[in-house]
């Protein structure tokens, strides 16, 4: 399928790896050019590489996309943008009697208020250009709360509300915003939580991954080029007319009519 969106240019934040570099790659595919950021910068050139191979242009920006100041680098790196993938990387686990208020700082500043603070930079263009997709990687602890991460629960459903709003404030002016719910994927993040329950547990790796694909009907880890594939399609032409959703990419994990 064509998804009309050659020549576009999308800025992807947290895009080196695992599922932000999934969403990269697909646009690079559908011929969109790339504004790509990360922090480490060896990682984010490898990256930008194998993106450039689609025959687009990649622009790297490495810096700390939670900061102010790497947000503004951001911006200012990419300019006129039709395209933005949200992302940053996830709090890290515990039980809700751990965390301070600076740990929720910091999780809300990460996971909400970054991504609410690219969307008021590069909405008001993308509206006077009568032309935007937004895509928002969030969790699936949006739908369904995940024990050990109460700091990403709390966060992503502070961004979720936003976006509900806002998606139906900026439609008419031909700018979508929607949002990805990520289930387990076969990224860093994952081997990073397997590893945490390993840890717990007293168990292997492995056995710590069969545990978890026990609970997914569908029996296995996503991929982030399934889940890049999806991100594409928001950001496509065909997409238009997809507002303000919550699309859950779980393998089935979470158990709910809708
Ligand atoms: P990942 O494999 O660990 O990749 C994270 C990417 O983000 C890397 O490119 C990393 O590069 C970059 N990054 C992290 N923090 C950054 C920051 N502050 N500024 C700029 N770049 C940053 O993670 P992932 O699995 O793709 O997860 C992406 C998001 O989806 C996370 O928020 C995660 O919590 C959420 N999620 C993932 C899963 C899953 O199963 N994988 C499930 C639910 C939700 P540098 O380290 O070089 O900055």
């Amino acid at each position: 399928m064509d998804l009309g969106i050659k020549g576009k240019k999308a800025i992807v934040c947290a895009g080196s790896k695992g599922l932000g570099f999934g969403c990269a790659m697909a646009l690079a595919q559908a011929g969109v050019d790339l504004v790509l950021n990360a922090r480490s910068e060896g990682p984010l050139e490898e990256a930008a590489e194998q993106l450039r191979a689609c025959g687009v242009s990649v622009t790297t920006v490495a810096c700390d996309i939670t900061t102010e100041a790497g947000q503004a680098q951001v911006l200012a790196a990419a300019g006129p943008v039709d395209i933005l993938v949200n992302n940053a990387g996830g709090p890290p686990p515990g039980m809700w009697h751990d965390w301070e208020r600076a740990d929720f700082l910091k999780a809300l500043d990460a996971n909400m208020l970054t991504p609410i603070m690219m969307m008021k930079a590069v909405l008001p263009g993308m509206m006077d250009r009568g032309w935007g997709r937004v895509v928002n990687i969030t969790s699936q602890s949006v739908k369904a709360p995940i024990a050990v991460l109460g700091l990403s629960n709390s966060a992503r459903a502070g961004l979720t509300g936003y976006v509900a709003g806002t998606a139906r404030q900026v439609a008419g002016a031909g700018v979508t915003i929607n949002n990805m719910l990520p289930g387990i994927h076969a990224t860093d993040r994952a081997v990073a939580l397997d590893g945490g329950v390993a840890q717990a547990q007293g168990i292997t790796m492995a056995e710590a991954k069969a545990q978890r694909c026990a609970t997914i009907p569908a029996g296995r880890y996503g991929t982030a080029q399934e889940f890049g594939a999806m991100c594409a399609f928001l950001c496509s032409q065909h997409a238009g007319f997809i507002v303000g959703q919550n699309i859950l990419l779980d393998g089935g994990g979470v158990n709910a009519t809708l």
